[in-house]
Formats: C-alpha cells, sequence, structure tokens
C-alpha cells in the first residue's frame, strides 16, 4: 500500500479544519485536510454570512471558498470525497488509510468533523427528502418560486433562513414546538416583521403525504393535540444538529450527544488527537467559534509535534 507522511492531518475541510490548515501550514507544518465530503462543511449551505466579523455580507460559498484557497495557499495538501476505510489515532505516529488505497501517516491529527442537520424522524420524511422536503435554503430555495413552504424550527438558522426564503416563496409559514422562540431577538424580529412569513407556534408536522413529490403534512397541536392538514409545495427542516462523530466512537472519549470531549488543550483522550468546531462538546456553534477552535487545536497541535 501507498504510504504518505505529514507533520498533521486534519480531518474536515470545514471552518474548524481550514482554518486549523491555514495556521499549520503557515507555521511550516506540513499538513494535510481530508474530507469525506466537499470542502466548506455547512457553511456552504448558508445563504448569506453577515455575523463573520471584518466582512459584512458574504455567501457562505464564498467565505469558504475563500478559506480553502488561503489554506491552500499557506502550502496544505486538500483532498475531498475520501472515504476513510481504517483508523489507527494511537501511538506516536497515527494512521489513517483512505479508499483502501493510501496509508497517510501523520504525528498529530485533528478531528473538525462538524455536524450535520438533524431530521424529524416522522413517516414520510426519508421518502420526500429532495422531492419537497430540504435542510438548505441556498441549495433548494430557488426550486420554490411563487410556492407556499413551510420552515420547522425557533432557533437563529430557521428564523434566518425563513426571511432569506421569502425572496422565492409566495408565502412562507414557520412551524415551531414551542410557545417562544430560541432565535436571538433581532432574528425573531426581522422574521416577523417580514410580511410573507406567518407563525404556527406549540406545533409539530408529524407526517409527510404526497405523490411522486410532497402535497401534504399534518400538523399536530402539542398541548390540545389537535391534527390539522395543509397543503403545501416545499418544508425545510432546520431543528439543530448531529455531530458527525460516528467513524471515532469506542476510539474517541464522547459525551451522551455523541459530541468529543476536548480538554483546555483541545485534546482529546488519545495524546497527539486534538478536536475542533461544531463536532466538539460546547454550547454555542458559529463559524467564529468553529475559527476559533481550529486556532487553538493547530497551535496546541504545532506545540505537541515540536516536544
Ligand atoms: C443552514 C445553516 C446556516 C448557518 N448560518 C450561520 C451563520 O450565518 N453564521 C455562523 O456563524 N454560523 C452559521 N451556521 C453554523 C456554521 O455553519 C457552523 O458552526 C460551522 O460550519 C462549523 O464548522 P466546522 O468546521 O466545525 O464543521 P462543518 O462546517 O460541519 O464542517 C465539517 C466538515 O467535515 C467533513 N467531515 C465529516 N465527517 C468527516 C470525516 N469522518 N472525515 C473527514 N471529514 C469529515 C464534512 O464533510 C465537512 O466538510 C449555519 C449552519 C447551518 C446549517
Amino acid at each position: 500500500m501507498e504510504t504518505n507522511s505529514f507533520d498533521v492531518i486534519v480531518l474536515g475541510g470545514g471552518p474548524a479544519g481550514l482554518t486549523a490548515g491555514i495556521y499549520l501550514a503557515r507555521a511550516k507544518t506540513n499538513t494535510l485536510i481530508l474530507d469525506t465530503g466537499t470542502i466548506g462543511g455547512q457553511v456552504v449551505l448558508t445563504h448569506a454570512v453577515e455575523n463573520y466579523p471584518g466582512i459584512e455580507s458574504v455567501s457562505g460559498y464564498m467565505l469558504a471558498s475563500t478559506m480553502r484557497k488561503q489554506a491552500k495557499n499557506f502550502g496544505c495538501t486538500i483532498k475531498s470525497n475520501i472515504k476513510i476505510t481504517s483508523l489507527n489515532l494511537n501511538g506516536e505516529i497515527k494512521k489513517i488509510v483512505v479508499n483502501d488505497k493510501i496509508e497517510y501517516q501523520a504525528k498529530a491529527v485533528i478531528i473538525a468533523s462538524g455536524g450535520k442537520s438533524r431530521p424529524l424522524n416522522v413517516p414520510g420524511e426519508k421518502e420526500f427528502a429532495g422531492k419537497g422536503i430540504s435542510y438548505c435554503a441556498t441549495c433548494d430555495g430557488d426550486f420554490f418560486q411563487d410556492k407556499e413552504i413551510i420552515v420547522v424550527g425557533g432557533g437563529n438558522s430557521a428564523l434566518e433562513e425563513a426571511v432569506s426564503l421569502t425572496q422565492y416563496a409566495s408565502k412562507v409559514t414557520v412551524v415551531h414546538q414551542f410557545d417562544h422562540f430560541q432565535a436571538y431577538p433581532w432574528a425573531v424580529e426581522e422574521a416577523k416583521k417580514n410580511p410573507k412569513i406567518n407563525f404556527i407556534m406549540e406545533s409539530e408536522i408529524i407526517e409527510f403525504f404526497g405523490d411522486e413529490s410532497l402535497r401534504k403534512v399534518k400538523i399536530e397541536h402539542q398541548k390540545t393535540h389537535e391534527i390539522t392538514e395543509m397543503n403545501i409545495d416545499g418544508v425545510f427542516i432546520f431543528i439543530g444538529y448531529i455531530p458527525r462523530t460516528d467513524f471515532v466512537k469506542g476510539i474517541i472519549n464522547l459525551n451522551e450527544r455523541n459530541e468529543i470531549l476536548v480538554d483546555e488543550n483541545y485534546q482529546t483522550n488519545i495524546k497527539g488527537v486534538f478536536a475542533a468546531g461544531d463536532c466538539i462538546a460546547k454550547r454555542y456553534r458559529q463559524i467564529t467559534t468553529a475559527t476559533a477552535d481550529g486556532t487553538l487545536a493547530a497551535l496546541n497541535a504545532i506545540e505537541y509535534i515540536n516536544h
């Protein structure tokens, strides 16, 4: 099997992984970034980023592309759409086999595998995913020109994406399980003052129906248990995330939510294995917190390999 050696391997090419790559490569650390999907992570799903300091407004795609370019220009090797077929993180030299073909070795590893959208897990959801049900406004919003859609959720992502979807849809109904929102007050205010948005509170979608695409949803009121049916063209679901840590389960210590546990140096229970970004146990998940984690994990990894 072909073997390639690096100082540090970063698993994940979202904001945390790319920032780690920028700091590592700039410090002349031979760095490989491996991503099982496309580089950029969840940022690519974001229509507009308006809370990244120094940039008033930028598309998620553009921000991620610039981060990737920076990492590459400083000398990172970047590989996307790979499959990890074996992982050995114990010992001084960490070994990661990709596509059963190449073994990558490194003195340290940074796990920055982020998260993915949480599904509602109700009947019909799998069947109509991609046929009227979406988890990404930027990717699919354009398919719903002048259509009536539902946005599920009550956090920042749900309300911000509801507002962005009004540029396509004729009507957006936000369906939220509680009587209040978890989003920041400004996000709630912006959604409430938008004439195309209305709200169904304390309610949940309990089933999706359709033929070749989604046509109807069943909504249950959480307190009265009254069930109503609503004809709809599309549903966007923004109800949180699941950390992508299955591949290190049983190897790295995780908490009950499957988030990676790290110490104050961003090191996991295995020496030389660090973690950063949305995949670690923390309260707030933003691009700024991911880039901060990536910075600190990289600096600690540099110190680790130098000593
Ligand atoms: C719809 C939406 C809108 C958002 N809007 C904003 C916003 O406006 N402002 C803001 O600050 N934040 C926003 N966020 C949150 C922000 O996108 C995340 O906090 C941030 O992307 C986390 O970065 P990350 O690098 O930790 O993880 P991710 O962005 O999830 O990147 C992880 C990367 O790791 C890869 N990966 C997964 N498993 C593996 C593996 N086993 N091996 C190798 N690679 C792997 C994935 O393919 C992915 O590319 C939004 C999120 C969503 C979903």
